[in-house]
C-alpha cells in the first residue's frame, strides 16, 4: 500500500479489498466513498459486520448459519413436509429459499466430495447427515448438489447412504447449464429444476 495514504485510509482499502471481486481501484473508491458522502452507512457497515459475526452461528442439525437458539431451517413445521434436501453451499441454499416455493428442511455439505482438495465425508458432516436420515420425518431426500463431476460424485456417494436407509430419493432436473452453480441460477430455471426433478437413477 501506498506511503502516500494516511494508515487508517491505508488499512481501509486493505480491509475492503478481502471483499469478493473487489481489486485495489475499487477499494480505495469504496472507502472514499463511504469517508466522504456516507458516514453512517459506514457505521451501519461496522456494526453489521460485528452483528453478523457474534451473533451468528453454525445449526448443528442442517450446518446453516443461525440467530441465537432457533433454526428457521429446522422447524417443526417444515419437517412435517418430509424433505430433506441435501446442497453445497449457504447460497445455495438461499437461492433456493428467493426461488422456489420450495419449504422443507435442509443439509448444507460445506463443499463437495474432492479427494483432490482433501474433502472426504468427514468434512461434508456426512455423520450429521447419516443421523437425519433415521428421523422418521424424512420422507425424500432431494440432491440438489450442481451439476458438477464433483457435485454428481457427491450425489451419487449421498444416494447410497439414502438408499441404505430406505428413504426414496430424487435429483434435480438438469435444466441447469451443465457446471452451472445453484446459486447463479434465475429464478425459472430453479423452480423448474425442483419441480420437474425426479427419482435418481444410478
Ligand atoms: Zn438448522
Amino acid at each position: 500500500m501506498s506511503d502516500a495514504f494516511p494508515p487508517p485510509l491505508a488499512r481501509l482499502v486493505e480491509a475492503l479489498k478481502r471483499l469478493p471481486g473487489v481489486g485495489a481501484k475499487s477499494a480505495q473508491r469504496m472507502a472514499l466513498h463511504l469517508l466522504d458522502r456516507d458516514r453512517e452507512g459506514a457505521r451501519f457497515l461496522v456494526e453489521s459486520i460485528g452483528g453478523a459475526l457474534d451473533d451468528l452461528t453454525r445449526c448443528p442439525t442442517c450446518r446453516m448459519y443461525r440467530a441465537a437458539e432457533h433454526c428457521r431451517y429446522c422447524s417443526d413445521e417444515r419437517s412435517r413436509a418430509g424433505q430433506l434436501c441435501v446442497i453445497e453451499s449457504p447460497a445455495d441454499l438461499l437461492a433456493i429459499e428467493q426461488h422456489t416455493d420450495y419449504r422443507g428442511r435442509y443439509f448444507v455439505l460445506l463443499g463437495r466430495l474432492s479427494p483432490l482438495e482433501g474433502t472426504g465425508p468427514d468434512e461434508l458432516g456426512l455423520d450429521q447427515f447419516a443421523e437425519l436420515l433415521r428421523s422418521d420425518w424424512v420422507r425424500e431426500v432431494i440432491l440438489a448438489t450442481n451439476p458438477t463431476v464433483e457435485g454428481e460424485t457427491t450425489a451419487y456417494y449421498l444416494s447410497e447412504m439414502a438408499r441404505a436407509a430406505g428413504i426414496p430419493i430424487t435429483r434435480l432436473a438438469h435444466g441447469l447449464p451443465v457446471g452451472g452453480e445453484l446459486e447463479y441460477q434465475d429464478r425459472g430455471t430453479l423452480s423448474h429444476a425442483f419441480s420437474g426433478r425426479r427419482a435418481f437413477e444410478e
